[in-house]
């Protein structure tokens, strides 16, 4: 597709994925789940780099990236070796990251996302595997710090980093492309997108094709779609007033969402890229197809299969897929009830409950889901009270049936409703006189009048049926 782009405005994103799923580190026997353990406790001698330990790689970490190519529709290149990325920096131990050169493990893939202007085509340059460093903390902002303290504990984990071509062209579509990715990856069970630093993100912005600058480490997608639009606006402005821009790295500062100037651009001269010498060349090619063999339904295929095998809209089938967790519970409601109605509860009511409480899916059980779609279903709840069971379930837990008794939500029986009928008939005679009189409306209030006797607990459909009859229609 053709795109139109009068702004120029061009945005390509380096994205560093932390495969925290492979349980050790990148180089040596460390676990990778270390967000809730203190501070330089992970460790060993070979992920701080001491001298004399040396390096053996995680074969998990090298199937992961694979199947990340795979996933990202890209080639997987048979031979690929590690190169030495050499600077300095007080939280990277060698002095040096491990990390791929001109031989990337993966190359010229694409996934296709959601365009301004329909879908989106965004090409994938490469993947290639590499190691985190430490992490630093600054005392006070980045570039007024009076000190920093450095923890190790992710130092040696392993990352992939995915470079798209510069392809997007508003900050949402970059949104739109990290949140399809996250989507992807976990999937795959790579890595778990909740834990902190999982997935960080570069953007590089120019535009009306001027100089390209990097904006660094963002880690919410959100951050990435104020920081982009932040430097589009800077971009757009120094144009305006004739500056000149340098090819620079820049950091998002998300308190004040400003991008401020960290470096002048380095260029890979100043890396010094030299073949680590720990690590032997790495031929992959005979992995490849027991690895494709084994990948998992990706979120496209089975958003395809969701609309084909239970006969759902394509926007529900969209919602229930963007995470696996929620296709799971679904799939599972819909072996129980008809998954028409199994799809709009879970996507249209669990999902928004969820993330209004911004709970996990495994907060939600299939059988209780399940359980209260029925009791709508035979009009023993009314569908406002199904709502009221889900919210109360994720508030203060329990079972549907428990929840129906002790707030008493059964619906009236239909004597009851009819009795209401004729009373609400015979205290409104101006609203009859109304109706009579062709007033449309007059009907809603009387059926409203019978819904307030039931205290809500009756059908809607059955109180305005009731209301009809009596009065003769
Ligand atoms: P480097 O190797 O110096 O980081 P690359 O040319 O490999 O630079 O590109 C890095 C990232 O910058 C890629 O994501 C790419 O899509 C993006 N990029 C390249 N040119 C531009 C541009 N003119 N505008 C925006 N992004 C760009
Ligand atoms: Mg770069
Ligand atoms: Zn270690």
């Amino acid at each position: 597709m053709v795109y139109e782009n009068p702004d120029q405005v061009m945005i390509g994103l380096e994205v560093h994925v932390q495969l925290n799923k492979a349980n050790t580190k990148m180089f040596c026997g460390c676990t990778t789940n270390y967000t809730d353990e203190e501070a330089n406790t992970c460790l060993c001698a070979g992920c701080l780099a001491l001298p004399g330990t040396t390096p053996v790689l995680n074969e998990k970490s090298v199937e992961y990236a694979i199947k990340i190519g795979l996933a990202l529709n890209a080639e997987i290149s048979d031979e690929t070796d590690f190169y030495m990325k050499n600077y300095f920096y007080p939280d990277l131990g060698n002095g040096y990251q491990v990390t791929q050169f001109d031989k990337p493990i993966v190359k010229n893939g694409h996934i296709v996302i959601e365009g301004e202007d329909g879908e989106l085509n965004v090409r994938i340059r490469r993947a290639h595997m590499e190691d985190d460093p430490g992490k630093m903390a600054h005392f006070g902002s980045i570039e007024k710090s009076t000190g920093s303290i450095i923890d190790f504990n992710r130092s040696g984990m392993p990352l992939v980093e995915i470079v798209t071509e510069p392809d997007m062209r508003t900050a949402k579509e970059a949104r739109r492309f990290l949140d399809k990715l996250r989507s992807i990856l976990e999937y795959l069970d790579v890595f778990d997108g909740s834990r902190e630093g999982a997935m960080k993100a570069d953007a590089n912005v120019s535009v009306y094709l001027g100089t390209r600058v990097e904006v660094k480490n963002i880690s919410s997608h959100k951050s990435v779609e104020k920081a982009i639009n932040y430097e589009i606006m800077r971009q757009k402005d120094a144009h305006r007033k004739g500056k000149k821009l340098v090819q620079e790295t820049r950091h998002y500062d998300e308190g004040r969402n400003v991008t401020i100037s960290l470096r002048v651009k380095e260029t890979a001269d100043d890396y010094r890229y030299f073949p680590d010498f720990d690590l032997v060349p790495l031929y992959v090619g005979g992995r490849v197809e027991e690895i494709r063999a084994a990948m998992p339904e990706l979120p496209d295929a089975k958003r395809e299969r969701f609309v084909a095998q239970y006969g759902i809209s394509d926007a529900h089938a969209k919602s229930l897929t963007s995470e696996k967790a929620f296709a799971d519970l679904f799939e599972k409601v819909a072996t129980k009830v008809d998954p028409k109605i199994a799809a709009s509860w879970v996507a249209d009511i669990v999902k928004g409950e969820l993330n209004y409480r911004d709970l996990p899916v495994t907060k939600c059980d299939a059988d209780d889901i399940a359980c209260i779609i029925d009791l709508v279903g035979c009009k023993k709840i009314s569908e406002e009270s199904g709502v009221t069971i889900v919210r109360t379930m994720l508030d203060d837990g329990g079972k549907p049936d428990q929840i129906v008794a002790a707030k008493g939500l059964l619906m009236v029986g239909d004597d009851f409703l009819a009795t209401a009928a004729k009373e609400a008939i015979a205290e409104n005679p101006s609203a009859v006189a109304d109706y009579r009189a062709g007033i449309e409306k007059a009907l809603n209030f009387l059926v409203g009048k019978v819904m307030q006797k039931s205290k809500g607990k009756a059908d809607a459909r059955t109180a305005r049926e009731l209301v009809l009859k009596e009065l003769g229609e």
